[in-house]
């Protein structure tokens, strides 16, 4: 008998934010697999085997998900945020294009999960609310030369951007370019606003010009959201109009940095 394998996205930390469906999975699983922090938000029970993993061997994690579906098991794979935004989803289907045929026979589903940038602006007001980009900051799967050629073009092009994994141990200089390069491409006026533990106890909200920005602001429980050049900030929200930068309709261009 063949199982499945649903890869699931446990949201940014508060349980209120996990989705019905995503309950309903866990309920029904008998395996849970994931990195160490995300399976620990699963609650243990009867008939049910965690499988925790350190971090970085996300395509092992993939694959035995994969080999215990095989062998007829209901898999659930545990991702925070959204599983589709730099998480487990995609690892699952590299191990499935580079795995044994008939595990394509296997039952694969992705449940969306409410993703740190989402959370994060809601937080905020709406910073997102016109054309934006996602980027990771990590180099551990891309060199570092091309974020910095997609940091400066989605600056260029008057991106609102969110940046997760922005500022790590291992490589503090770099999100110091990130933020020269941000400098150089936005304008110092724009907007930068540093989200930490997004709806968890502790959650911190920072908002400065781009000018103001440290390197030491951010972390890696920290999401970044830079605005466009018409992000504002009205009383405590900070949020972006709807129409691109410089084309205010007559009756919202007051205010408008154009
Ligand atoms: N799949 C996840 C992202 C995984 S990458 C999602 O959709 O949210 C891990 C990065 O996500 C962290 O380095 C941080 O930048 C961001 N992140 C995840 N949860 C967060 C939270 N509660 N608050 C702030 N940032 C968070």
């Amino acid at each position: 008998m063949t199982g499945s394998v649903i890869i699931a996205g446990l949201g940014p930390g508060d349980d209120s934010l996990v989705t019905q469906e995503v309950r309903d999975a866990l309920a029904e699983a008998t395996d849970i697999v994931g990195y160490i922090p995300y399976v620990k938000r699963v609650e243990p029970r009867e008939g049910l085997t965690l499988h925790a993993s350190d971090n970085r061997v996300e395509v092992d994690r993939a694959t035995h998900a994969l080999e215990m579906a095989a062998e007829g098991k209901r898999v659930v794979v545990v991702s925070s945020g959204d599983p589709g935004v730099f998480a487990m989803a995609s690892a699952v289907f590299e191990a499935l294009e580079a795995g044994k045929p008939e595990w394509l026979e296997i039952d694969i589903k992705v449940l969306p999960g409410i993703t740190a940038m989402l959370a994060a602006a809601a937080q905020i007001g709406a910073p997102l609310g016109h054309d934006f980009a996602a980027i990771n900051l990590s180099d551990n799967l891309k060199p570092w030369s091309l974020i910095e050629t997609r940091l400066r073009a989605a600056g260029e092009a008057g991106f609102a951007m969110a940046f997760y994994n922005p500022r790590s141990k291992s490589r503090p200089h770099q999100f110091a370019r990130a933020l020269e390069i941000l400098l150089e491409a936005c304008g110092g006026d724009t907007l930068i606003s540093f989200a930490r533990d997004v709806t968890k106890p502790g959650q911190q909200i920072t908002t400065v010009p781009l000018r103001e920005a440290t390197p030491e602001m951010a972390d890696m429980r920290t999401v970044v959201i830079v605005g466009n050049s018409d992000t504002r900030a009205i009383g405590r929200y900070v949020y972006t109009p709807r129409f691109a930068p410089g084309h205010a309709p007559s009756h919202a261009s007051e205010g408008s940095t154009e």
